[in-house]
């Protein structure tokens, strides 16, 4: 086992002094697995709270090697430690891209994958599990169960969105997606009103991407203005002539070398930020085509852009609510702005179904907020909580650092079968986090 050092996720919250593990091999796997009573396997450490830290932390970082690529079927197969960064490196040029990608590329395929991760599209292609043909786990005794959604049809289901509690996903084979070019159509929308927004995405619906930048902290007439950001994979004829239309993306050119004091970012300057946000869009409807670096991922140009909000770190807010909600998402949003909890990132996007058994994703809308740590967020959010859940939503746990455990028995509904499958296939339970023990989901 490694040495004891500090470590946190994105969020920077919370932060613990643990060990963490590396293996290149399947040997040394094993022996992690017989000398420690509990482990949890961890990534990039993208998740923002708790969900990969624990006694024994086994980082996948080292376990990242490419096992097949067929660029004619556009099928991928690699170990559970290769990023999305790394994937698109080498399946772009042959034009195909992941067919599912969060915010940052930042993330490893065995994090995706037990996460669940979504996208921008997640009402037309579910979920990141929903594009994965097959998947190679270590459960607890050290068997290896090669699971597809038909064979041994429970652990995958559990794995994907499992958050890790199932066991180490050692590999995955991925369907990827064809593009003529690695380039967007974007269009831009501007919303001058929540209502307005909502009335945008339901005309839009048809669009393959969509997201919507939210201003949570303008109030009256102009409150939850925002900017709905579409998108399509260009073709070939959409891009400037002489361009490299199956470009990749370049490593990131900036860094955030250290802390920012906690006075740079307050309720003021983040007012400002949204502002100059919501006008820099001078136009009521914008059209253009756009790298999809800048389209998907435009906060992976800075490194540790996380340094911001200082050292206490932040909390990012995610939850969803059924599409018949809407009056609850905007007594939620009105409550945020009421009590100026600041958030410069406020993302509102709309789900399809759910894909695996603790998958977040469920048919509604779900609003994400950056909110900077402060001692007394946890009773406002906790009142938060009380709402959405009652209310038929719920949190998204790759982003939680804090939910109480009633909340998430009382908001996934499927949370007993989960703890079945997981206790079927890894008696005794060795797999466990900060967060599954603190929602009571292991002890
Ligand atoms: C800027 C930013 C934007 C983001 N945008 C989105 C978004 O749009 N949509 C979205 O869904 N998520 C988003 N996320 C969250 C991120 O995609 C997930 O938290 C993802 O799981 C992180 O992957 P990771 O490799 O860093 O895993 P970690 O953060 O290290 O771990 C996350 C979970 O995966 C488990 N895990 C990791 N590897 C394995 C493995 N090999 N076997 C079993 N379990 C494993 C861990 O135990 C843990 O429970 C975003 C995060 C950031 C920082």
């Amino acid at each position: 086992m490694g040495k004891r050092k500090e470590i946190s996720n994105w969020g920077r919250y919370p932060r613990i002094e643990k060990k963490e593990s590396l293996f290149d091999n399947i040997p040394v796997l094993d022996g992690f697995l017989s000398d420690a009573d509990t482990l949890i396997a961890r990534g990039m450490g993208r998740c923002y709270g708790d969900s990969s830290l624990g006694e024994n932390i086994i980082n996948t970082a080292s376990f990242n090697r490419f096992l097949a690529f067929d660029d004619k079927e556009g099928v991928i197969e690699c170990e559970s430690g290769v990023t999305l960064d790394e994937i698109l490196q080498v399946v772009v040029p042959k034009g195909w891209f992941i067919p599912v990608t969060p915010g940052t590329k930042f993330v490893t395929v065995g994090g995706a994958i037990a996460s669940d991760i979504h996208g921008k599209n997640h009402h037309i292609d579910g979920s990141f599990s929903r594009h994965v043909l097959s998947l190679q786990i270590k459960c607890s005794d050290g068997t290896t169960y090669h699971c597809t959604p038909t064979d041994h049809a429970d652990l995958f289901s559990a794995t994907c969105g499992g958050m890790g509690l199932t066991g180490i996903i050692l590999s995955a084979k991925i369907r990827l997606k064809k593009i003529a070019t690695a380039y967007i159509r974007q269009k831009q929308l501007k919303a001058p009103s929540l209502d307005k927004l909502l009335e945008l995405f339901n005309i839009y619906q048809d669009y393959t991407y969509s997201v919507a930048w939210v201003d949570c902290l303008s109030k009256g007439k102009s409150f939850g203005r925002g900017i709905l950001m579409l998108g399509e994979h260009a073709e070939e004829q959409e891009v400037k002539p002489g361009v490299d239309t199956l470009k990749v993306h370049k490593t990131p050119k900036f860094n955030i070398p250290f802390n920012f004091p906690s006075l740079v970012l307050n309720k003021l300057t983040i007012r400002l930020f949204n502002t100059l946000y919501y006008l820099k869009n001078l136009r009521e409807e914008q059209d253009s085509v756009v790298h999809y670096d800048g389209f998907f991922y435009p906060l992976d140009n800075i490194n540790n852009w996380n340094r911001m909000y200082g050292k206490r770190g932040f909390f990012q807010y995610q939850f969803v609510l059924p599409l018949d909600k809407l009056d609850l998402l905007k007594e939620v949003m009105l409550l945020i702005a009421k009590n100026n909890k600041a958030s410069f990132l406020s993302v509102l996007k709309v789900f399809g179904e759910q894909d695996g058994v603790l998958s977040f994703p469920m048919k509604g809308y779900t609003l994400a907020l950056d909110i900077p740590y402060d001692p007394h967020l946890d009773q406002f959010l906790d009142q938060l909580d009380l709402m959405i859940s009652e209310g038929g939503g719920r949190f998204y746990l790759a982003k939680d650092a804090r939910m109480k455990k009633e909340t998430f028995w009382q908001t996934y509904q499927q949370a007993d079968k989960f703890l079945e499958i997981v206790n079927k296939y890894n008696p005794g339970s060795s797999f466990s986090s900060l967060q599954s023990q603190r929602l009571g989901i292991t002890s």
